[in-house]
C-alpha cells in the first residue's frame, strides 16, 4: 500500500515522498523479536572470550535481549520501501524495512540531520 508522507527537518523544511507500508502479523512480529533475542543472546555468549569487556558486554546483551526483543515486537507495520529527499541536503532517504510507528524519526546519512516522517492527511 502505497502512502504519501512529509518528511519534515529540525528547522521546519519539509519535502514530500512516498512509502509502501507493509502490515506485518503477530507471527511475523513475533518471529522478528525472537530473532532479534537470539541475536543479542549470541552475542553475549560470543563476548564471553573476549578479556576484561566480557564483565560488562556479557550482562548488557543478555539485559538487553528482551528490551530489543519488545522494540522489535512492537510495530504493527514496517515501511518496506520509501522514497522521498531529504529537506536539508535534497539527497534521497534511504527507507527500508524501519519500524512504523508515526512520526517515524530517521537520520539522513548524507548530512546527519535526525527528521520526522509523518503520513500526509
Ligand atoms: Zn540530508
Amino acid at each position: 500500500m502505497q502512502v504519501p508522507i512529509v518528511i519534515q527537518a529540525p528547522d521546519e523544511k519539509i519535502n514530500l515522498g512516498e512509502v509502501d507500508l507493509q502490515t506485518i502479523t503477530s507471527t511475523q512480529r513475533l518471529a522478528r523479536a525472537l530473532k532479534a533475542l537470539a541475536v543479542c543472546w549470541i552475542l553475549a555468549v560470543a563476548s564471553v572470550v573476549i578479556p576484561i569487556i566480557h564483565f560488562v558486554s556479557v550482562p548488557l546483551l543478555f539485559l538487553a535481549g528482551p528490551v530489543v526483543a519488545y522494540f522489535f515486537y512492537r510495530p504493527n507495520q514496517l515501511i518496506a520501501k520509501g522514497t522521498g529527499l531529504c529537506p536539508s541536503c535534497q539527497k534521497p532517504l534511504v527507507l527500508e524495512n524501519v519500524s512504523a510507528e508515526w512520526p517515524v524519526k530517521v537520520f539522513c546519512t548524507a548530512c546527519r540531520t535526525d527528521l520526522n516522517i509523518r503520513l500526509k492527511i
